[in-house]
């Protein structure tokens, strides 16, 4: 008998969506279909690719208003932002179709007498993209979309909590008429995850999520000589200089912390301030975010979703709660938040002071509405704080002095470092992580390097 895969909607506990995992059977089909599709698929040229990939776009985009609040019952965030996460789909795909004929082109070598030589960017073959729920189709679409423009079949699993996210991709490529199999998704259990990835017929494997969940796919790729990308958890930090625009601080990061009720892979988790403008800062900071209205993300009001399921929001308030007995002082009354109810996903947020990195909400991925802030001396302190985490994803500096801005970021451990922006990609620059939050890159040019293979051809041609 098939089993069932239930999605409890964060927004009432109700059952939101549920599916038949794939059989055994389906899987193998799904496989088999994929190295069929990608053998016809990698002789398209790449106008064509590019033009029905674009097409596939289109159709995304004319669902927005349906995607936005279906997104908004799958994982809670406030169906005020829901429609941003196409938006965002939107600017990524265009931009690595633009760039894909430029950076998919063979590499040409200096002439050499009597030979043709040069490097062809080969497609791996059949690509598994395992995503998670957070920002359901920005995660995805960083592989999907240029793994078909590379010449590459696409499997996707997406997470138990968001399965209607594989299912509306597949849709707009249906509807922009990709052929038959370059695009699949299944819907998968762990066990299953693993047989996929241990299949002769899977190529490489695209994995966004926590650490523990990339350490199960590394395990399962083990002997079988793919290429593993993971993009994981982070902890990233924000530091504030003396020299800083405050106001301007202070919007974003607020909203670099709280946005998606916390739960962004490069959300701010984390603020050093310097002494000289701390006072202020703290007082700005707490005011706004003193503003959100929590509620029922439906609601257009709501500015503060639930998280995503309940036992997320216990996490996270006991990393409060084990601050504030070890000494933080919690600068937010929960009474402000009506909604706020334990033993539910609705969590007031939370601004946290005299706190350090012996605590789990200073050091372990919190991915809740929750932020610590120390007051700081300089630069060099902030460094030395910025580095002292397992993971970098992303850093931010907040100041009005760029050549001190990179003097700084030169020596901060992350795979992006911002000035005065945060809890952002640009698709035109490299999507990576240093230590514990990754390995690979997406996006940019330098992600096509991870979905195609170089094959040299060395011809002799004076015989
Ligand atoms: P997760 O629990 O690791 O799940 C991610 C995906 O992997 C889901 O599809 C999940 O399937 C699957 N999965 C998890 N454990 C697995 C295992 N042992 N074997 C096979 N498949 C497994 O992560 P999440 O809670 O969805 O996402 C939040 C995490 O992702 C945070 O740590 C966040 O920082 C990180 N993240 C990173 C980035 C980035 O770009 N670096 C972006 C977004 C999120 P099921 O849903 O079926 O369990």
């Amino acid at each position: 008998m098939a089993k069932i895969q239930k999605t409890i909607t964060p927004v009432d506990g109700s059952v939101y969506v549920e599916r038949e995992l794939a059989s055994e059977a389906e899987i193998n089909s799904t496989l088999e279909k994929a190295v069929r599709a990608q053998a016809e698929w990698k002789h398209v040229p790449i106008e064509e690719r590019a033009a029905l990939c674009s097409k596939a776009v289109d159709a995304f985009v004319a669902k927005k208003t349906d995607i936005a609040q279906e997104l908004t019952w799958q994982m809670g965030r406030p169906v005020k932002y829901s429609p941003g996460e196409v938006g965002g789909f939107e600017e990524r795909s265009r931009y690595m179709i633009k760039i894909a004929a430029k950076k998919l082109a063979d590499i040409q070598v200096e002439p050499k007498e009597g030979f043709t030589r040069f490097i062809r960017r080969e497609p791996l073959g059949v690509v598994f993209t395992v995503a998670p729920w957070n920002y359901p189709y920005l995660t995805a679409v960083n592989s999907v979309m240029p793994a078909i423009m590379a010449g590459n079949a696409v499997i996707l699993k997406h997470s138990s909590q968001t399965p209607l996210c594989a299912e509306r991709f597949d849709e707009a490529f249906k509807a922009a008429g990709l052929p038959e199999g370059v695009f699949q998704f299944l819907h998968l259990d762990h066990e299953s995850v693993a047989r996929v990835i241990k299949s002769p017929q899977t190529n490489f494997v695209a994995f966004t999520g926590s650490v523990p969940g990339g350490k199960s796919i590394e395990e399962s790729a083990v002997g079988q000589f793919i290429g593993v990308g993971l993009e994981l958890g982070g902890k990233d930090p924000a530091y504030v200089r003396a020299d800083v625009n405050l106001d301007h601080a202070v919007e974003n990061l607020v909203d670099g912390a709280f946005f998606n009720s916390g739960q962004s892979c490069c959300g701010i988790e984390r603020i050093y301030v310097h002494a000289d403008v701390y006072d202020k800062f703290v007082k700005d900071f707490v005011d706004l975010v003193s503003q959100y209205k929590l509620g029922n993300p439906l609601d257009e009001e709501t500015t503060l979703g639930p998280m995503v399921r309940t036992s997320a929001a216990e996490y996270v308030r006991k990393q409060i709660a084990d601050a504030i007995r070890d000494g933080a002082e919690a600068k937010i009354d929960p009474k402000l938040f009506p909604a706020d109810k334990e033993d539910t996903p609705y969590l007031a947020p939370q601004v946290l002071l005299n706190v350090n990195h012996s605590m789990s909400v200073m050091s372990d991925e919190s991915f809740g509405p929750v932020i610590g802030i120390m007051k700081i001396q300089s630069d060099e302190e902030a460094i030395q704080l910025m580095n002292d985490s397992e993971f970098g994803l992303t850093a931010s500096i907040w100041t009005t002095d760029e050549d001190e801005a990179v003097k700084v970021g030169d020596r901060v451990e992350t795979g992006t470092w911002f000035m005065n922006r945060c809890d952002y990609l640009d698709p035109a620059l490299a999507w990576t992580g240093v230590k514990n939050s990754g390995r690979g890159c997406t996006l940019s040019e330098v992600g096509y390097e991870h979905l195609t293979r170089p094959k040299s051809y060395h011809l002799r041609t004076s015989v």
